[in-house]
């Protein structure tokens, strides 16, 4: 183009330096051409450059258009993530505003009967209050533990920077109650596990060092100590095999190796051979069986619910009968203990069924059991979808009722 332009204006002036040839060098015919020529110029100059800025125009508006759709997609993607995180989420500009959240976050105002998030936060319970304020005046990342509302949340502040400056901060709250429970509830169970070994060790312990003393000689006393040695090691071997038990249990799904059975059968089978111990303390057992006992069941983890809850009733009654008796409905099958034995208040009926739990600790501790027997029941019944409730009266006795789904 610029070439063309030279040519066109070499050939001007070439045609005007002939003209004022001809014309012998007239001023105003001069005058004439240089203004044509100069007109020239200046109009291709403009048009030129009024294409290009057209051309530039064009080009930045359809950059625009690209970026701009860029951006709407990398916002569209932002609150996607946000909504879907399962856990509160905040973002705070460097002025401390909150500038996007999610719903879970919005659900910890104290007044959400408002609409609109108050984008100051003082909405929000003062202990997340805090925890925002100290997130843009630190300026630094940090965790913490706090509570709202019975909710454990462990919370962790990111700062933001642009070009080395804070540019806001992200803060995040993970609801961690249920791992923080487990966690209570297993060193609970730790704690409670080796106290019910500590007692019978030491009591072993203790007998074994006076038997061993150099001027030990009483036999009488050797013999009782040697039988009550012989007690412990039993109540030990006890209470290992029921830890072992009920730690297999405690897996999320316990593999029940289920069959048909005739519970009616499993019961007699049972609770024969407990008979003998029932008559040592005069106390008769008496069955009233009753209904379909056809069922599907893991035979073998039922002899042990039969067996401990005909012990238990046994073991803590001294007088009367234990009635042994079963019924149906349209939909369940019921087995249940009813004795007459010591029972106890009505607000130990739940806590009785949790691991290690006694009523009188004492003397529960004395009849030699584990404290695990009837939170074991309780397992293998919830691992059969079946429930189990107990009704009792301090000195007149209680029934256990397991209920147990007809398949
Ligand atoms: P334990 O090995 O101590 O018997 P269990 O888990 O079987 O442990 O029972 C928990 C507690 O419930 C017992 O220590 C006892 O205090 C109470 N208990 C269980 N069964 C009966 C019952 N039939 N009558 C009265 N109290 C009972």
């Amino acid at each position: 183009m610029v070439k063309n332009k030279n040519i066109v204006l070499f050939t001007l002036f070439l045609a005007a330096f002939l003209l004022e040839l001809a014309f012998e060098f007239n001023t105003y015919l001069m005058i004439i051409l240089l203004i044509a020529a100069f007109g020239y110029v200046w109009y291709t100059s403009e048009a030129q450059m009024s294409n290009q800025t057209k051309r530039e125009n064009l080009e930045l508006m359809n950059q625009v258009k690209v970026n701009s759709s860029d951006v709407h997609l990398k916002n569209k993607q932002l609150l996607t993530i946000v909504s879907s995180i399962p856990f509160p989420l905040l973002l705070l500009d460097e002025k401390g505003k909150i500038v996007i959240h999610n719903v879970h976050a919005a659900q910890l105002r104290s007044c959400e009967d408002k609409i609109e998030l108050d984008a100051m936060h003082n909405d929000f319970h003062p202990k997340l209050q805090e925890i925002i304020k100290d997130a843009y005046i630190l300026e630094k990342r940090s965790e913490q533990i706090i509570q709202i509302d019975e909710v454990e949340y462990q919370t962790y502040i990111v700062p933001i920077t642009s070009h080395g400056r804070f540019s806001g901060c992200l803060i995040l709250l993970q609801d961690i109650t249920k791992a923080l429970s487990g966690e209570k509830m297993q060193k609970r169970f730790i704690a409670d596990a080796s106290h019910e070994l500590k007692t019978p060790i030491s009591v072993i312990k203790g007998m074994i060092e006076i038997l061993n003393r150099d001027d030990f000689d009483d036999a009488e006393t050797a013999d009782d100590f040697h039988k009550q040695i012989d007690y412990e090691v039993n109540r030990l071997d006890r209470i290992v095999k029921d830890l072992i038990e009920i730690s297999k249990l405690s897996i999320e799904k316990p593999i029940l190796k289920r069959i048909r059975i005739d519970f009616h059968d499993l019961i007699i089978m049972t609770c024969k051979p407990l008979e003998s111990l029932a008559e040592n303390k005069n106390l008769q057992l008496v069955y009233d069986l009753q209904g379909d006992s056809n069922l599907f069941c893991d035979s073998q983890k039922m002899i042990q619910v039969i067996n401990n809850l005909v012990i238990n009733a046994i073991k803590y009654s001294d007088q009367g009968q234990i009635l042994i008796k079963t019924y149906q409905d349209d939909d369940s099958y019921y087995f249940q203990v009813i004795d007459q034995g010591c029972g106890f208040e009505i607000d130990e009926e739940k806590k009785i069924f949790d691991r290690f739990y006694r009523v009188n600790e004492s003397r529960s501790r004395l009849k030699g059991g584990s404290g695990l027997g009837l939170a074991i029941v309780k397992s293998i019944i919830d691992a059969h979808d079946g429930t189990i409730e107990v009704q009792s009266k301090r000195f007149v006795g209680s029934t256990f009722t397991v209920r147990l789904n007809r398949l």
